[in-house]
């Protein structure tokens, strides 16, 4: 112990936030207490933390608002009571056993979180797919990062980031789609910032409706309309073509699909296309010439692009842009989608999603099926090859009746899932509702039939996989209040009294080494890596083989071989035409929902750390000053904002950075604050992208009325 600064001691871990995944350093006194620093030593942060990871350490020294114990309720009507661990998971587990008797594997689901850790999703995917025999698995990723997975899988053949983080440094040109990096992945846009600073020249091209942090240091800010992402991707798309700045060589050795790429971006003038976006042609021109001078060239895109109805189509139209260019597989170029969670990348190496297997193999091949059973030791035919249920779909389904259990893990689905009230309806009418969490404020206790405590971050160890391919490791550094456990303790002691095999970890290590071996000879091939390494490196870019002296891959298809059946990339043609809800008389506005700068989700860990608050501390509804006085709304006054499914009650918020005919609320606030009428999703649609399934948070169609002068 250090006896000056009363330090018991110092770990590294790294932080439980956005996708940026920062290195953080986290020092201990001899009261338990922990302070929080960045990891000067971390290849992705360098020392630097944001807002809220500079703030973590107030929620885990806060644990006023901890669940302590196992509660269980015997009846709907019967108050929440507390139990042993003993008591709470016989009883989950005989009420899973009946139900699946009754009526079949896929009448029980796990709701899960890319807040997760990867050894919690490993375990949990193993349950349900391997020995309950449901693909009934998805999680709140479902609702940020699908739409990229499914473009990727079609145009390179992979669910893969090709590039690293310090590709940044070395792009001549970034195009952010949809996306407020310099709020919501505020580490990685210091790196960009840094790298304007050092090079001039480096060109920054930005679209989106509104005019974020992000656009300050753009060279041109494309300010589209809502839903015409695609227009404007392949009105760039043409101007490249016509200004011959493509890469002849790379599309005819090494793409598919040009021809009908080329028939499809030319059916659209520049001027009709910018028309469209409601922006100029000549900035349309402008960043497409910035594209074709740049040697290095980055797509990086979030949010904007895959919360859609067409959000495959909108990640393969900004794919395309780097696949004509050529720009994929060299220095300083490639598509770089930005995940929100901290480990959504994880998840789904392990397959923990409804349409997965582990290590990325495909549920419909039963080659794929079979090699995983074998390695779970369950007999061929276990796995079913039919996808589970997708998060919209397995509230939908608790409303139908056929869904009759549901856990809900790590996540808050009445704040984030759209057209709430019909997935609060859904959980009304569940059966037998499981909630795992670390807060005895998440609104899903409501409707829980049994409690779990967790542990929280810092309370366990465990990895996680960033925006950039980065496994990282967590450590445990204090101890869980109360009885809490680990969740990957938790599952596993659950399948053990299901009776199932293959669950006796003796700790994170023993389950993340079972996920490392089950990845050996696939695309993502992480064999050679455990957490010895991982502690010593601090953060390592997969694939990472055994025997291979491997240090992680910075940068894939550096031999433009791509991971389809015949190695070729796919430039896929989509239409542009978006299939949101339609706007009416009666719903005029487009709504559009996002992130603020200092909270977190649904705020269940920012919301309790006073120094966030302060930056933005209620909900509100940002509106452009023309639409708010044809409505006779003041800055500040209460307004009513109304869509088809809901209604909420916010201040409205005067800004000339949102188009017309637009408005924005964010997305954290809910039921916390005594009323739910701050929660945005009364308002959203359940609309999905048909092969993503991803909601369509960017477009609701809406009216805005004055409740209250302010
Ligand atoms: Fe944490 Fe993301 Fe901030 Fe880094 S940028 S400190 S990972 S919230």
């Amino acid at each position: 112990m250090n006896n000056e600064t009363n330090i018991s001691s110092t770990n590294t871990t790294t932080c439980c936030y956005c996708g940026v995944g920062c290195g953080i350093v986290v020092n201990k006194d001899i009261h338990e207490r922990i302070t929080v620093e960045g990891d000067k030593n971390h290849p992705v942060n360098k020392g630097m933390l944001c807002s809220k990871g500079m703030n973590l350490h107030y929620t885990v020294n806060d644990k006023s608002d901890r669940l302590l114990y196992p509660e269980m309720r015997y009846n709907k009507n019967m108050p929440l009571q507390r139990v042993s661990w003993d008591t709470a998971l016989d009883r989950t587990a005989a009420v899973f056993k009946a139900l699946i008797k009754k009526h079949g594997p896929d009448s029980v689901a796990f709701y899960a979180s890319g807040q997760c850790l990867t050894e919690e999703y490993y375990v949990v995917n193993k349950l349900i797919k391997g020995f309950i025999g449901s693909n009934n698995i998805d999680t709140n990723s479902r609702l940020c990062m699908s739409s990229a997975v499914v473009g990727y899988k079609m145009s390179l053949g992979e669910d893969t980031v090709p590039i690293s983080y310090d590709d940044i440094e070395i792009a001549d040109c970034i195009f952010v789609a949809g996306a407020n990096p310099a709020w919501c992945h505020p580490i990685l846009w210091r790196r960009v910032e840094a790298a304007k600073q050092n090079n001039p020249d480096l060109k920054i091209i930005v679209s989106d409706p509104r005019k974020t942090q992000t656009c300050s240091l753009a060279d041109v800010h494309l300010q589209l309309n809502p839903g015409t992402d695609i227009t404007l991707h392949h009105a760039i798309g043409r101007c490249l073509i016509e200004d011959r700045n493509v890469d002849a060589d790379f599309i005819i050795n090494n793409t598919n699909g040009y021809e009908k790429y080329h028939e499809t971006v030319f059916e659209t003038s520049i001027a009709d296309a910018a028309a469209i976006c409601g922006i100029e042609e000549s900035d349309i021109r402008l960043a497409a010439s910035y594209i074709g001078n740049a040697k290095g060239f980055i797509t990086m895109w979030t949010m904007g692009l895959n919360q859609s109805v067409v959000g495959t189509n909108k990640n393969l139209s900004l794919i395309n842009l780097n696949l004509i260019t050529g720009h994929i597989g060299k220095p300083g170029s490639g598509p770089f989608s930005l995940t929100g969670q901290p480990n959504a990348m994880g998840g789904r190496e392990v397959g923990g999603l409804s349409n997965l297997l582990p290590a990325h193999r495909n549920l419909a091949n039963e080659n794929h099926r079979n090699e995983v059973e074998k390695f779970w030791q369950i007999p061929l035919g276990t796995i079913q090859a039919k996808p589970g249920l997708t998060a919209t779909e397995m509230f939908d389904e608790l409303n139908s009746g056929k869904l009759k259990a549901v856990w809900i893990l790590c996540t808050n689905p009445l704040i984030s899932l759209p057209d709430v009230r019909t997935a609060e309806a859904g959980l009304k009418n569940a059966r037998f509702v499981v909630v795992q969490d670390i807060s005895n404020k998440v609104e899903t206790l409501k409707y829980a039939d049994v409690v779990l405590p967790a542990a929280a971050w810092a309370e366990k160890e465990g990895t996680m996989t960033n925006a950039g391919r980065y496994i990282a490791y967590l450590s445990k550094i204090t101890e869980a209040p109360g009885e809490a456990l680990p969740d990957s303790e938790i599952i596993c002691r659950f399948a053990q009294k299901m009776g199932y095999h293959g669950f006796d970890f003796k700790n994170s290590a023993a389950i993340y080494d079972e996920h490392a071996a089950l990845t050996e000879g696939t695309n993502i091939d992480i064999s050679g890596l455990n957490y010895e390494i991982l502690k010593e490196k601090r953060a390592v870019q997969w694939p990472y083989p055994k025997n291979k002296n491997s240090a992680g891959t910075a940068r894939l298809f550096t031999d433009h071989q791509f991971y389809t059946p015949d190695k070729r990339a796919n430039i896929v043609a989509v239409s542009h035409i978006n299939q949101s809800e339609a706007l009416s008389p009666e719903y005029p506005l487009i709504l559009t929902t996002g992130r603020i700068r200092d909270q977190w989700h649904t705020r269940s860990k920012t919301g309790k750390v006073n120094k966030l608050n302060q930056h933005i501390s209620e909900s509100f509804l940002e509106i452009n000053p023309v639409d708010a006085e044809a409505r006779n709304i003041k800055d500040n006054d209460i307004i009513e904002v109304q869509s088809s499914r809901g209604n909420v009650r916010v201040k409205a918020k005067y800004s000339t950075d949102i188009k017309p005919g637009v408005v924005f609320m964010p997305m954290h606030w809910g039921l916390i604050l005594k009323s739910d009428l701050n929660r945005v999703n009364n308002l959203t649609n359940n609309l999905v992208d048909p092969l993503s399934k991803e909601p369509d948070f960017k477009f609701t169609a809406v009216e805005v009325k004055l409740y209250e002068k302010a």
